[in-house]
């Protein structure tokens, strides 16, 4: 309410669903409202594991169902609304999120940073980082989902979220941030009933605080460069360090459920070309039961390089083992700290993103 100025709703309601399946955590939008659906399991263990995705759900109230796409007005479902803009209804979405629990007191400042550092290493460890742009990952969504092969605007757009922030009161004194960005979309565009259109970017943010940021979207948002955190987020007295190590792998698979159900894999990687495909159930890994995705992460991260494991599958009813060999990942981790002795102006923008308007 601090950050956008007040509340548009007069009553807002969660509607939350505790499952047992394994159809993991799921939220859906509304203007005042949302439905959201979460592992019992997990929040049995953790309630607040389920933080991140209510903070994410209730900020689409603004950031979606209000400051909205121009590809989505009117929204029609019989057909498909392409944008190439998903990393800032999404991701920016997300980030604010993580904004939001960090200055209302749920998250330290520490759990904040590391979340941001895990969202460095998930795009670090992605090769695909250096082939799709954040653009085109949102305006392939149709094509690929968001299984498929390619970058998570998610992922991606969060980051260049906070990126961007910090940019903005670099380069304007702390005055402006991407607060003034939100309220402008939501002042200019959300009240006065207009969608967003894909090319308005630079303009909006031009217009929103007087500076020029066509040469960092052409970068990071429509090109492939790295995102350059150490030094940005140097900016903001924040201290990135990303360290790479050699580690034995099958490839990045993510599995779901109490019955190791594969979400996601990369074709390419050791597990895929050996046959493993998604919605296959991983029964077995050396003739040994294990717990989901940490227990085959443990697992593999126990063998050599050049070894292999044996998988026991199950697909369509039918087991078969497959064999996998076992190679080299280069394993991203990332720390993000506070930097000592900031200079004044450092401090100040360090102080005012961490705890808002
Ligand atoms: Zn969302």
């Amino acid at each position: 309410s601090r950050l956008m100025g007040g509340l548009p709703y007069s009553r807002y309601v969660f509607q939350f669903i505790l499952s047992t399946d394994e159809r993991g955590c799921s939220g859906l939008e509304h203007r005042n409202s949302t439905t959201i659906r979460l592992s019992s399991l997990e929040v049995m263990k953790d309630v607040r594991s389920a933080a991140s995705i209510i903070s994410h759900e209730f900020f689409h109230l603004w950031n979606v169902k209000r400051i909205t796409s121009a590809a989505f007005r009117p929204l029609n479902y019989q057909q498909e609304a392409r944008t190439e803009s998903l990393w800032w209804f999404e991701g920016v979405t997300s980030y604010f999120a993580d904004l939001a629990l960090l200055r209302s007191g749920v998250w330290s400042v520490e759990e904040f940073l590391r979340h941001q550092a895990r969202e460095i290493e998930r795009l670090q460890e992605n090769p695909d980082r250096l082939r799709t742009t954040l653009a085109q990952a949102s305006w392939r969504v149709w094509q690929n989902g968001l299984a498929g092969p390619g970058i998570s605007y998610y992922n991606k757009g969060q980051l260049l979220g906070l990126l961007l922030d910090v940019m903005i009161r670099k380069a304007t004194r702390n005055e402006k941030s991407l607060d003034q960005v939100v309220h402008y979309l939501y002042h200019t565009y959300a009240e006065a009933d207009r969608g967003i259109g894909d090319d308005e970017w630079a303009d909006i943010l031009r217009q929103a605080v007087g500076k020029d940021f066509t040469a960092f979207l052409d970068r990071y948002l429509y090109g492939v460069a790295e995102l350059p955190y150490q030094e940005i987020l140097a900016f903001a007295g924040l201290s990135a360090v990303v360290q790479t190590k050699p580690t034995p792998s099958i490839g990045a698979i993510r599995i779901i459920g109490p019955r190791n159900r594969v979400f996601s894999l990369e074709e390419t990687s050791a597990a895929g070309r050996a046959g493993l495909r998604r919605n296959d159930l991983i029964l077995r890994i050396d003739d040994q039961a294990f717990k989901g995705e940490a227990g085959l992460y443990e697992w593999v991260g126990k063998k050599t390089i050049g070894d292999t494991v044996r998988l026991l599958i199950s697909r369509d009813g039918v087991q078969w083992p497959l064999t996998v060999a076992v190679e080299k990942r280069e394993q991203i981790s990332c720390t993000l700290s506070l930097s000592p002795n900031p200079d004044s102006m450092t401090l100040a923008i360090r102080n005012s993103l961490l705890s808002g308007p």
